[in-house]
C-alpha cells in the first residue's frame, strides 16, 4: 500500500510530543514535510509557509494542522482547496461558521476532514461510555484545573482573541462529556473570569443541564497553583462513576475498574487517532462533531464576564 504523505503545520509542543513520533511509527503514513516559521524537523523538507509547501511538494496527500486554533481555518481551507485530506487539531477553529465552511469544503472537494477530539481516545473514555449506556445520569461535576505556566509555557496565543484561554484544555472535558453522556446537554449559565491583561478567560464556572433535567457543574481553572485535576464525576441512580487524571483512571463508587484491554502509554491517544485518520481516508469519509465546540461557543455567548486581576505569566 502507498503511504499517505503528511505535511505537518505548526511544529510546537503537540507536534513534537505526539504527531511526529506517532506518524513516523505508523506504517500507513510518511512524514514528508513540515511548516513552521522558525522550527525545523530533521530528515524532511522544511517550509516557512503552507503555500510554499503545497507548491513544492504536490505529492503530499494530507495536511495535519497543529498550530494555534485561530490559524486553523486558513490552513485547513488552503489544504482542502489544494485537494489534500486534513487532520485538524482541537479546538477546531476560532468560530463555528469556520468549521461549517471547512466541512462543506471537504464535501465539495471529496476529501477527508478529520476534526479531532484527542481526549476522546484517552484510555478509559470507552469504559465510562460503556458503563453509562442505559443509565440515567442524575447529576455530575467536572473539575479541570491545571497550571498553564507548567504545561503551556510561552504559549501567548492562548491569551489572545481566538486562543480560548481556559477552554483550550477545558474543551477537552466537554468533548469527553458529550461522548459519554447518553443524552444531550445544554449550557444553562456560566461565569467567565477575564484577567485585565488577557482577551480570553483564565477560569470559568459552568452549569450544564441534560435533556432530562440533571444538573452538571464544571469548575475550570488555568492558573491552578494547588492540586492539578482533570476529573469528571457523574452520578446515576445505582452508582457514581469517576473518570480521573485526563481519563486515565475509571472508577465506580470509588473502586477502580480499568478494563484490561484499554490502551495505555504515552501515545495512547494519538496512535489510535492516526489509525482512525487512515481508515477515514480509505473509506473516503470525513468525521466532524461540532457538539463540544458549540457548547463552548454557547458558554461564551451566555457567560457573565467577570474582571480578574492581571495574569503574571512569568
Ligand atoms: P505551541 O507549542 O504554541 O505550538 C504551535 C506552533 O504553531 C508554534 O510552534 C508555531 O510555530 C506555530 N504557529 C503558527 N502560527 C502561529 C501563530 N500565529 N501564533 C503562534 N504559533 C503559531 O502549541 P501546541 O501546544 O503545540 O498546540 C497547538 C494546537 O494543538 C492547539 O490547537 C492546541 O489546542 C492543540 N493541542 C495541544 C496539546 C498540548 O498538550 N499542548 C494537546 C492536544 C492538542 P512557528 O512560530 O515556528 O511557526
Amino acid at each position: 500500500m502507498t503511504k499517505i504523505r503528511i505535511g505537518l503545520v505548526g511544529i510546537g509542543k503537540i507536534a513534537r510530543e505526539q504527531h511526529i513520533p506517532v506518524v513516523i511509527a505508523d506504517p500507513d503514513f510518511e512524514l514528508t514535510a513540515c511548516v513552521s516559521r522558525s522550527a525545523k524537523v530533521d530528515g524532511i523538507d522544511n517550509f516557512t509557509t503552507l503555500e510554499t509547501m503545497l507548491d513544492a511538494r504536490p505529492d503530499i496527500d494530507a495536511v495535519v494542522v497543529a498550530s494555534p486554533p485561530a490559524t486553523h481555518f486558513a490552513a485547513a481551507r488552503l489544504a482542502l482547496e489544494a485537494g489534500k485530506h486534513v487532520f485538524l487539531e482541537k479546538p477546531p477553529c476560532a468560530t463555528m461558521a469556520e468549521l461549517d465552511w471547512l466541512e462543506d469544503a471537504a464535501r465539495r472537494k471529496r476529501r477527508t476532514l478529520f476534526q479531532t477530539w484527542h481526549l476522546r481516545y484517552a484510555p478509559r473514555v470507552a469504559d465510562a461510555e460503556e458503563w453509562l449506556k442505559g443509565r440515567k445520569v442524575v447529576g455530575g461535576h467536572i473539575v479541570w484545573k491545571e497550571d498553564v505556566r507548567r504545561f503551556h509555557p510561552g504559549q501567548d496565543w492562548i491569551w489572545r482573541s481566538g486562543g480560548f484561554g481556559v477552554f483550550d484544555p477545558g474543551i477537552n472535558a466537554v468533548s469527553i462529556l458529550t461522548r459519554i453522556l447518553p443524552e444531550a446537554v445544554l449550557v444553562e449559565a456560566a461565569e467567565l473570569f477575564f484577567p485585565s491583561n488577557c482577551q480570553t478567560p483564565v477560569a470559568a464556572d459552568i452549569a450544564f443541564r441534560t435533556e432530562s433535567g440533571a444538573g452538571i457543574t464544571a469548575a475550570l481553572d488555568f492558573f491552578c497553583q494547588g492540586e492539578q485535576s482533570w476529573d469528571i464525576e457523574l452520578t446515576a441512580a445505582d452508582g457514581k462513576m469517576r473518570l480521573a487524571d485526563s481519563a486515565r483512571v475509571f472508577a465506580v463508587d470509588g473502586e477502580r475498574r480499568n478494563l484490561p484491554d484499554s490502551p495505555d502509554g504515552v501515545y495512547a491517544e494519538y496512535a489510535p487517532l492516526y489509525r482512525r485518520f487512515s481508515e477515514l481516508i480509505a473509506r473516503g469519509e470525513s468525521e466532524v462533531d461540532a457538539a463540544p465546540f458549540r457548547l463552548v461557543a454557547d458558554i461564551f455567548l451566555i457567560g457573565k464576564h467577570i474582571s480578574a486581576p492581571p495574569l503574571n505569566l512569568v
